[in-house]
């Protein structure tokens, strides 16, 4: 099955936001075997949207479209597929009822224009949308499909579980796409390339490698028939990759360094607990974005001054010898932290976070040390200048290492 999308407002095409539906869209479509072709941003212009509308249905099997759902004048989703598949909308009273409940609900009047979102042609069936006025299209004809969705990502993408996905599975269930995400951190990308290489340039299965902030990741795709055997199409790739690449890996699928650090810990009743100064609590941040971490993670503290990380049990003797941002420094951080907090583990990231170098040391360059229970670990590396990739790569970097010395500890 071939598909389209069309992510639809002025809005896009101005540069003021950023199309997260469609790219969102694009990773709900391969485990469903839909092949995306084309993605396309349309303004709200009648005739533009028809003409994309028109051409989306010669050219593809499925179209979803996101945003010109509302109520205002601009908003033209509606009209421009009436207008492609030469229908007349007519107004459907059960809808404007539901609308007029949901306004009541809220304690006011439904707004008149509000009408034009109960509108509907003969080839289309309203969708559920449990989070806002605009209902959805789910539109078909002469075998064409068209899915037209609100833009805002918090109804779209409820709908889409609930109500397109679930349709979507029953068209398509000739054919099965399974994928299997493997991330690594420390190897190169043209290291894993070399060795590994024999898996790649095939179509089913089909191994891509991505470059990403926590990592380089390499993805598995395989079509079958069934998912029974679209799986053990992907078991001899990922048993090379993990006998390859084995102490590399640190996750799978959606996982994320701060996930797989916090199971680690979890799951052995080990604590955590940070010393940041480089990344600004970055690394808290993304501890606690995991639901339960405060079973773990003891605290973090943030300081930016020599004066501070005394105060917070860092030898005075090490900060008068050493610079801020050194392997020193990092390291009684980490013994500090792991001690003050009475934690299982510490972790103290320090370096250069710019605008200006530091002690002669150009931005971007980046200690992190973790007082284990056995061991301690120390990386320096120095990471592209940009304040927020900095922040980013050393608070990775510094939880899939925390996850390769717990594992290294207990299971040594
Ligand atoms: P509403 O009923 O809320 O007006 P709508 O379907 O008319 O929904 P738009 O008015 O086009 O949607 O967009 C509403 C908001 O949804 C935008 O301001 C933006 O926050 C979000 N949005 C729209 N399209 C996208 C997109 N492609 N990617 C990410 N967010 C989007």
């Amino acid at each position: 099955m071939k598909a389209e999308i069309l992510s639809i407002g002025t809005e896009l095409l101005m540069g003021e936001l950023t199309d997260t539906n469609g790219s969102w869209i694009a990773t709900q479509l391969p485990p469903l075997g839909i092949q995306l072709q084309w993605v396309s941003i349309i303004g709200d212009d009648l005739d533009k949207l028809t003409e994309a509308f028109t051409r989306g249905l010669d050219r593809s099997d499925v179209i979803f479209t996101t945003g010109g759902l509302g109520p205002t004048q601009d908003d033209l989703t509606r009209e421009a597929v009436a207008a492609a598949l030469g229908e007349t909308p007519t107004v459907q009273q059960e809808v404007v009822d539901n609308l007029e409940r949901y306004f009541a609900g809220r304690g006011i009047a439904m707004p008149a224009h509000n009408i034009k979102q109960a509108h509907l042609i003969p080839s289309a069936q309203f969708v559920r949308n449990r989070n806002g006025t605009a209902p959805g299209w789910w539109a078909e004809r002469d075998g064409k499909i068209i899915v037209c969705m609100p833009g805002p990502p918090g109804e779209m993408q409820p709908i889409w579980h609930e109500e397109i996905a679930p349709r979507l599975r029953e068209l398509v269930d000739e054919e099965v796409t399974i994928t299997r995400n493997i991330k690594t951190l420390g190897m190169s990308e043209a290291a894993i390339d070399e060795e590994i290489s024999e898996f790649f340039g095939h179509e089913n299965p089909y191994l891509g490698i991505y470059s990403k902030a926590d990592g380089i990741h390499l993805r598995v795709i395989a079509r079958a028939g069934d998912e029974e055997t679209a799986r053990e199409m992907i078991v001899p790739v990922e048993a090379a990759i993990t006998e390859r690449l084995g102490p590399y890996i640190w996750g799978y699928d959606s996982e994320t360094p701060e996930e797989a650090a916090g199971q680690a810990l979890s799951e052995r009743g080990l604590t955590l607990a940070t010393m940041e100064s480089a990344s600004g609590g970055f690394l808290a941040n993304s501890i606690t974005d995991v639901p339960g971490s405060t079973g773990y993670f003891k605290g973090g503290v943030v300081a930016t001054t020599k004066e501070l990380l005394a105060a917070s049990g860092v030898p005075s003797a090490t900060l008068r010898q050493y610079s801020l941002a050194s392997a020193a420094t990092a390291l009684a951080m980490a013994n500090a932290v792991r001690e003050t907090m009475g934690a299982d583990y510490g972790i103290a990231i320090t370096g250069v976070i710019g605008p200006e170098p530091v002690d002669d040391q150009p931005v971007g360059q980046v200690y992190v040390a973790i007082a284990g229970m056995k061991q301690v670990r120390q990386l320096e590396f120095r990471t592209p200048p940009r304040r927020i990739v900095i922040k980013r790569r050393v608070a990775n970097t510094a939880l899939t290492e925390l996850r390769k010395l717990i594992v290294e500890e207990h299971e040594g």
